[in-house]
């Protein structure tokens, strides 16, 4: 359509043309642009972008220098066991991981699917409030709580496909073999009955030093299931104080291997720390050219080698995980929050390196999941609007989600309250959770 557009300095008017738009965002600062922007947002979709207030549509919000971003990804969580800590008192703050293991699995074995359903929406509505558009979570499938965690999160992706992307993971927590008189009591047919109910990516619990069985031969598994079913893989691995327990070169290897680079993600990789120098930059090239992204968990304080998978041009990643459960006691689903713990854990401070820590929680996200994603014409209108003016005054600030985004619909924020808009269009309404 044309629109008469008024050139503030000149006094002239000129007509111009533009989608036919549903809204559009005025006087925006996007991450990866200089200056100030306009974006225009059709049926869902971002269908324009130009310079300054250029556009004009029903509704217009003026955002005077604010930042939009694509919204964010939180691409490693487990989502199916949130909020389970307090049933169990102190009891797991005074022990370690083996005990943490023996009591997720006595509550997994009363987990109910109504009771999944319930949590799991508890900690999708903290993300999607935090301006996450997007997750990947574990789901655990095993002789504890069998299929039960896969049906309840399978049906709260569903009910949520309006707010927020979800993938799910089918995660082998127990280790893949079962081995008597040992920790390990394995889950590889329940992981295979997972991805027969329609769970697309495959998970792995490959950890040398707390399970006893050969962990190359759970790769080879892992491996040949995702082979067979065609999904990728999302392995937590060598979660390991020590350079004892080190299957990451093997990984690497096999994916190069089976030509699976891409589709192979890894988390925590702790032991990469305590390996020699030498060790670690022949893991870090294979792990290059085998494009296997690694996922950082700062949560956990102690990390792997993040400097040097940045300073190598790894797809790195950053990730809430745990969510207030036997493992991990703290957290409310804010990528923000985990960020600035990466920020302080790794030393980050120049604005330089705290905009490529932000790469963590949107693009290499994204990569991982393999979403399209960004402010760009013809992708989804999955958009959070921060009241910050910078992504390093965003992670400094723990700026507010003023507004979020998913497909163009308003699902969070403060926004309607905050911001100065010509029309508030109905979508502005305040939303209520069923
Ligand atoms: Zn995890």
């Amino acid at each position: 359509m044309m629109v008469s557009y008024h050139h503030k300095n000149s006094g002239q008017f000129e007509d111009i043309c533009v989608a036919d738009l549903d809204y559009a965002f005025t006087n925006v600062t996007l991450p990866d642009r200089e200056g100030r922007w306009c974006v225009g947002v059709a049926e869902g979709k971002i269908v324009e972008i130009v310079e300054g207030d250029r556009l004009n549509a029903q509704h217009v919000w003026h955002l005077d220098g604010k930042l939009l971003t694509p919204g964010l990804v939180d691409a490693h969580t487990h989502i199916d066991k949130a909020f389970t800590a307090e049933s169990l008192g102190d009891v797991f703050a005074q022990s370690g991981l083996a005990s943490a293991i023996q009591a997720v699995r006595h509550l997994k074995s009363q987990f109910t699917i109504a009771d999944i359903k319930q949590r799991a929406t508890q900690a999708l509505q903290w993300s999607i409030a935090a301006g996450t558009t997007a997750i990947r979570t574990n789901v655990e499938a095993d002789a504890f709580v069998e299929l039960r965690a896969v049906e309840g999160l399978l049906d709260v992706q569903r009910s949520l496909s309006d707010q927020i992307d979800i993938q799910l993971v089918a995660f082998p927590q127990e280790g893949w073999f079962a081995i008597p008189e040992t920790l390990e009591s394995g889950a590889s047919t329940y992981v295979e009955q997972a991805l027969q109910h329609g769970i697309k990516v495959i998970g792995g619990n490959v950890n040398q030093g707390l399970w006893s069985s050969n962990p190359e031969a759970q790769v080879d598994a892992l491996f040949d299931l995702a082979l067979r079913y065609n999904c990728d893989l999302d392995l937590h691995l060598d979660n390991w104080d020590s350079a004892e327990a080190f299957t990451l070169p093997y990984v690497a290897q096999k994916t190069i291997e089976h030509h699976y680079q891409g589709r192979v993600a890894v988390s925590h990789i702790a032991s990469l720390i305590h390996v020699s120098d030498s060790q670690a930059q022949v893991a870090i090239e294979l792990l290059k050219q085998a494009e296997i992204s690694v996922t950082v968990l700062p949560t956990r304080i102690k990390l792997t080698r993040v400097a040097e998978l940045l300073e190598a041009g790894l797809n790195v990643v950053c990730g809430t995980d745990n969510l207030r459960d036997p493992f991990i006691r703290y957290g409310d689903a804010d990528l923000l929050k985990a960020l600035f713990l990466l920020a302080q854990l790794t030393g980050y401070m120049a604005n330089r390196d705290l905009e490529r820590l932000w790469q963590t929680i949107s693009n290499n996200a994204a990569k991982m999941l393999r979403l399209p994603y960004g402010i760009n014409v013809g992708n989804l209108a999955d958009l959070v609007v921060f009241d910050a003016y910078s992504i390093p005054e965003a992670i400094l600030h723990q700026a507010t989600r003023l507004a979020v985004f998913k497909s163009g619909k308003l699902v969070a924020g403060t926004m309607q309250d905050q911001v100065l808009s010509l029309h508030k269009p109905d979508f502005m309404s305040p939303r209520r959770w069923t």
